[in-house]
């Protein structure tokens, strides 16, 4: 493994373990097992307190909600919800996931099959996903943006004709020069210490449109956006009335850079390769994991992390038909 890697999944792997099992319990969607104990849980689908138990379901007390009638248990809508496996082995699939663990070394593991181990670790990236969703990142004060480009993948699938070339072996390296339509795009914006946005929108530089469609509602007031110069990131501007700088411009060279974001783009493709590419539909699911991990490994005590811990009333669980579906990245 890439040293540098190593070093950050150790980073990782060194948290307290009560920092870990905070964020380990908030992706299950549960409250610890002392409050289950003594308490009624809101209703997870009106959120009415109006709570009475009602009886047992395989072995788990279940709740009946006198305002909407629904029935519920403890880990109804939590990422838990219609799996045979207990709360333990899930707490250790997500660490495995942090960890940035190979997906046969999991199964192996666990003793799931692959297919097992494939959905469980898409359950996981898709409620880190629905988690950035909920607690949407406001970037504010100096925030750097650009872009990054990683090889386009069709991993476990053949090529499709559209995509006009032959299947790459491991580690090979682009056929064209320069960037191609072989590679997408990760459009990345990163407050210095602070919140992270990483998306892809398509292949090519980013158009105005698609920084819009992006950023859109994650950028404060009176922020100041620094870029490389590229064109379209002058939308911010009127998207937001903030300043926009060119860090390449020779008045702003002594002043500003791009260190930040050029080290989680540095991050981003370390992973990326780390795990041999990832399919491009599910770019965005890693895309989220990349935002939540490189922060956890550069500073544990963070903001972004404490509000990993709140859960509320959301619901990040996810059928196994949404592991094929939910929110693919189509190009
Ligand atoms: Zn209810």
């Amino acid at each position: 493994m890439n040293e540098k890697i190593k070093t950050l999944f150790d980073c990782i792997k060194n948290m307290c373990k009560s920092d870990l099992d905070r964020i380990i319990n908030f992706v299950l969607g549960i409250v610890s097992v002392n409050q289950q104990l003594t308490d009624r849980p809101g209703c997870p689908h009106c959120a009415s307190s109006r709570v009475i138990k009602y009886g047992h379901k395989n072995g788990k007390q279940r709740f009946f909600c006198k305002n909407c009638t629904h029935t519920f248990m403890h880990i109804t809508n939590t990422l838990m919800a219609n799996s045979h496996y207990s709360q333990v082995i899930w707490a250790d699939f997500i660490r495995d996931t942090l960890y940035g663990e190979p997906l046969d070394n999991s199964a192996e593991k666990f003793g799931f099959s692959h297919q097992t181990a494939f959905n469980m670790r898409h359950k996981v990236l898709m409620a880190l996903q629905n988690l950035l969703k909920q607690k949407s990142v406001l970037l504010s004060g100096i925030v750097e943006f650009d872009e990054t480009f990683v090889l386009d993948c069709y991993k476990g699938a053949p090529v499709p004709e559209c995509a006009e070339r032959n299947a790459r072996k491991h580690g090979a390296k682009a056929a064209k020069r320069g960037i191609s339509n072989e590679y997408v795009a990760i459009c990345t914006g990163i407050q210095r210490n602070g919140g992270i946005v990483a998306e892809t929108v398509n292949r090519a530089k980013p158009l105005a449109e698609e920084l819009n469609a992006v950023f859109r509602g994650h950028i404060a007031e009176d922020t100041l956006i620094l870029t490389d110069g590229l064109r379209s990131y002058n939308v911010l501007e009127t998207l937001t009335n903030c300043k926009v700088i060119n860090v390449n411009h020779e008045e702003c060279k002594e002043m500003f850079n791009l260190n930040t974001v050029n080290s989680l783009h540095s991050y981003i493709k370390e992973t990326y390769n780390h795990y041999r590419g990832v399919a491009t539909k599910y770019i965005n699911r890693y895309n989220a994991l990349f935002s939540i991990a490189f922060r956890c490994a550069k500073d544990l005590k963070n903001t972004l992390f404490a509000a990993l811990c709140n859960s509320g009333q959301t619901c990040y669980w996810h059928s196994v038909k949404d592991v094929r579906s939910y929110q693919l990245v189509t190009l």
